[in-house]
């Protein structure tokens, strides 16, 4: 099964996330950033091919589209958020309503991955900026499940993530919610990794970080810092 191009593939996952063979699998390339790779149970069914945002890009909107600017009343909202708070706000209305968030999450050993947020304790895990790639999971499959049984459902990534999500899902949903971010494109997850054990040595003499604040205010807004907090 062919693919689209390596050069513009954006990893969303969306083919491995249709295949009705669990034949595509996610793996690391030499740089670090997620890629599809096709085992030979493939039985050339296409599904991948159909779900793929770059071989079936949307259309552009009728009519243009419509800005607004907006921010967060909260200050701590807009203080424990990378930028206006807005995604808070947006989850929040979503979770009163009994349904479900997913967003870009720290897991193992720091590793972006994306997760499912079903109350606000576990919607604290969502937000700010984490600068790399997340591994999306079984998220697709999980989101379709739930907007299936007619729940409502939140879905924040980056552009390319939100484009292969409706490309995977393939029809609209009244349920769901597509927020992506504004993205110049994330770093690879082994440069982030690399990134983390180079400021353990220099900060920690190796010490394990207990929280990374990508988006820390503490130094003002407009010169945000990096804070990692280490054990002790
Ligand atoms: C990879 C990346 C690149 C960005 N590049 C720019 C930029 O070029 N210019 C700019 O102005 N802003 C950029 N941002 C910041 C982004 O636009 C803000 O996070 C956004 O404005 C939301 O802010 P907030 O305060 O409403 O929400 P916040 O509470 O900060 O929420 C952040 C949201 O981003 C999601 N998210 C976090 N990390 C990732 C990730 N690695 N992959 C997918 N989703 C993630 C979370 O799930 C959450 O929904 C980038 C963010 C990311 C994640």
């Amino acid at each position: 099964m062919t693919l689209c191009d390596r050069e513009r593939c954006t990893g969303c996952g969306a083919c491995a996330a249709s295949c009705p063979q669990n034949s595509i699998t996610m793996v690391p390339d030499e740089e670090g950033f997620l890629r599809p790779s096709v085992v030979e149970t493939c039985i050339e069914c296409g599904s991948c091919r159909d779900a793929c945002p770059v071989l079936q890009p949307g259309a552009p909107a009728e009519g243009g589209t419509t800005a607004y600017a907006a921010a967060n009343q909260d200050r701590a909202a807009r203080l424990a958020s990378s930028s206006g708070g807005i995604f808070s706000l947006l989850a929040r209305w979503v979770l009163t309503q009994g349904g479900s968030v997913f967003g870009a999450a720290y897991g193992r050993d720091f590793a972006v991955v994306h997760r499912r947020a079903s109350s606000l304790e576990e919607l604290e895990a969502l937000r700010k900026a984490k600068y790399a790639q997340s591994d999306l999971g079984g998220c697709f499959r999980q989101v379709k499940e739930l907007l299936e049984g007619g729940e409502q459902v939140l879905f924040t990534g980056t552009p390319c993530q939100t484009e292969g999500l409706r490309t995977f899902l393939g029809r609209p949903y009244d349920g769901l919610l597509l927020v992506d971010t504004i993205c110049h494109g994330v770093p690879s997850p082994r440069v982030w990794q690399r990134y983390i054990s180079y400021r353990r040595e220099q900060d920690a003499g190796g010490a394990q970080p207990v929280a990374i604040d990508l988006r820390s205010k503490e130094t003002g807004w407009p010169g945000y810092s990096i804070r990692f907090d280490y054990e002790g």
